[in-house]
């Protein structure tokens, strides 16, 4: 009987050490072991992220937002999304108040490490004197965000540095590419005066020497009112604009009012926000090259 209980109290033992080994460690439930797992905001921090984190062993990128859900600027946090912080072991954001539900997180999971892409990043102001979150609507943008994010992800992960390192070395080159050929296709364009929807596009417009006569809808989803949709129609009157960029995450109601009222003509410009649930890593090239093409037959 002595040798079994013996091996009874051994195994005992083994399971008990099992557990607290379990349970030890930085307090919130360990991803999958060995496993980097990176949580990112939205979109567009989820493309970004995706590319310079491709194919790495054991880290896995996940976004916290459905990729319809669009610009984050009103959004409240789920339970569910607190789940999956809880996972996470860093946290991907654009920041410039973009996620304004931060507090929340940090007060939530202080140890969470939090890679803020638009730090330190020359940000445009609006008339408020706020920052305007959307840096990334510019390819140049782009690209600046693309290496914050990864020059925190080299600090915060270091047994992956030359990875994220070619990684992103390869996406910023194509990013580059990219931009060259925008700059260049727009550099003789007719029109230069703009009407856009929401506050999506003042980078974009910088870096093609566009000028945003009027912004239809500040907030996603809230129509301009009668005051206001009048006085973007005396502008546009006015300085002659010609065309209106909608955007595809938002009703074209007032858009299609407008030019019906001052003859200007409506397009589609996509600030990449949203996307399929399967989004491939050349999503943000893509939507690019789709709003070149609009902005030159738009702009000729
Ligand atoms: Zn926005």
């Amino acid at each position: 009987m002595k040798p079994k209980k013996f091996y009874i109290s051994i195994i005992a033992l083994l399971l008990i050490s099992i557990v607290l080994t379990a349970c030890s460690g930085n307090g919130r439930a360990p991803s999958k072991d060995d496993e980097t797992l990176i949580v990112t905001s939205f979109y567009p921090m989820y493309i970004f992220t995706s590319n310079i984190a491709k194919g790495i062993e054991g880290v896995r990128v996940t976004n916290m937002t459905e990729p319809q859900t669009g610009c984050l600027h009103d959004y409240q946090l789920v339970p569910a999304d607190l789940k999956t912080l809880e996972k996470a072991d860093i946290f991907v954001i654009n920041g410039a108040g973009m996620e304004s539900f931060m507090d929340k997180v940090i007060s939530q999971l202080p140890d969470l490490t939090v890679i803020e892409a638009s730090k330190n990043m020359n940000l445009i102001q609006d008339e408020a004197g706020e920052d305007n979150p959307h840096a990334w609507v510019s390819v140049s943008g782009a690209i600046e965000e693309v290496q914050n994010i990864a020059d925190a992800l080299i600090k915060a992960d270091p047994t992956n540095k030359e990875a994220y390192e070619k990684n992103s070395r390869m996406y910023i080159e194509k990013l580059e590419n990219l931009k060259s050929k925008m700059v260049d296709a727009l550099k003789d364009v007719k029109i230069r005066d703009i009407v856009t929807f929401h506050e999506a596009f003042p980078y974009f417009a910088q870096e093609f020497d566009l000028n945003i006569v009027s912004v239809v809808e500040r907030e996603p989803g809230s129509e301009p009112s009668a005051g206001e949709l009048a006085g973007i129609i005396r502008d546009i009157k006015e300085k002659g604009v010609k065309v209106l960029f909608a955007e595809p995450q938002y009703s074209p109601k007032a858009a299609d009012s407008i030019a019906l009222q001052t003859g200007a003509k409506v397009y589609i410009l996509d600030p990449v926000v949203t996307g399929p649930e399967d989004a491939s890593p050349d999503s943000y090239e893509k939507a690019m090259e789709k709003n070149l093409e609009v902005l030159i037959e738009a702009l000729k």
